[in-house]
């Protein structure tokens, strides 16, 4: 039986929660009637307050910073006796191909997409007890080649961190997963080529691309407990566009 010790109304920390996936997140839960400790690097003035989300600042590069947001979930999770979950949704994207990356590329997606996340797993899970779920938001990029190779090495870099917490972690029985979104429409993609997105859309079996709210439901359904079983795990959520390898192209081409 899975440990129910984290109360269902103990709050959830979500970073790179301003924007795209991490807003899907962040509203899928609030629908949940979840607590949300909403983390990123600026929020807007004129931002909608939603009922349930304390908003916070935070770099996730930074340790102090997650220091903070420690202390404050520390003081929201007194009622309910321990933080629910953690979702790593923070990312930068780094397009630099192989011939004109620089090491600062490294260094920043490394920074942000990796150990960011890590950081976040050793400030936060001192604060959850058996039955808290952590969710890194990893790529397509982490489980193929993928043109941006900073970005791809950062994401790849952060499986390790996903079954390495994991192990860690499992004995308290707190679950570490990781998701790969493929092609979704946030902000993030809007600037990327037109011919990425047809390219993407033209190998995804689904034939189209995904929505925020596609992620945040899978997201969610990691962070209850009808995955209680399920940790070290990684779901792509990519309409099939790594799942077949190579085989679409192949299939379409001798139809
Ligand atoms: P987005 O740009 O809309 O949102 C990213 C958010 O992360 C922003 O609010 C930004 O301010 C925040 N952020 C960036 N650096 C930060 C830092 N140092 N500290 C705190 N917050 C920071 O992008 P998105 O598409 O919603 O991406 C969310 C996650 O999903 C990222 O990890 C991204 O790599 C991943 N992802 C996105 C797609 C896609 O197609 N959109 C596909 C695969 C993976």
């Amino acid at each position: 039986m899975p440990d129910k010790t984290s109360s269902a109304s103990a709050p959830v920390v979500v970073t790179g929660s301003a924007s795209g996936i991490g807003a899907a997140i962040v509203e899928r839960l609030v629908a949940d009637g979840i607590p949300v400790i909403a983390a990123d690097l600026a929020w807007p003035a004129d931002a909608p307050e939603l009922l349930g989300v304390q908003r916070i600042v935070l770099d996730v590069r930074d340790p102090e910073g997650w220091a903070c947001v420690a202390e404050l979930a520390a003081a929201e999770t007194v009622a309910s006796g321990a933080l629910a979950g953690l979702v790593n949704a923070a990312g930068i994207t780094r397009r630099a191909r192989l011939a004109n990356v620089t090491a600062e590329d490294f260094e920043l997606a490394f920074a942000v997409n990796a150990t960011g996340p890590a950081l976040g797993i050793q400030a936060l899970s001192p604060l959850m007890a058996g039955g808290a779920s952590i969710v890194n938001v990893g790529s397509a990029a982490a489980v193929t080649a993928h043109y941006a190779v900073a970005y791809a090495a950062s994401k790849w870099a952060l499986r390790g961190i996903t079954k390495t917490a994991a192990m860690e972690l499992g004995p308290r029985g707190i679950r570490v997963n990781i998701v790969h979104p493929g092609y979704i429409e946030t902000p993030m993609t809007a600037s990327a080529s037109a011919a990425f997105r047809d390219i993407n859309v033209e190998l995804t079996p689904l034939g189209r691309t995904g929505s925020p709210a596609e992620v945040a439901e899978v997201v969610a359904s990691l962070l209850s407990p009808a995955t209680s079983f399920v940790t070290g795990a990684e779901l792509a959520v990519d309409g099939g566009l790594t799942s077949h390898g190579g085989g679409l192209p192949i299939a379409r081409a001798i139809s």
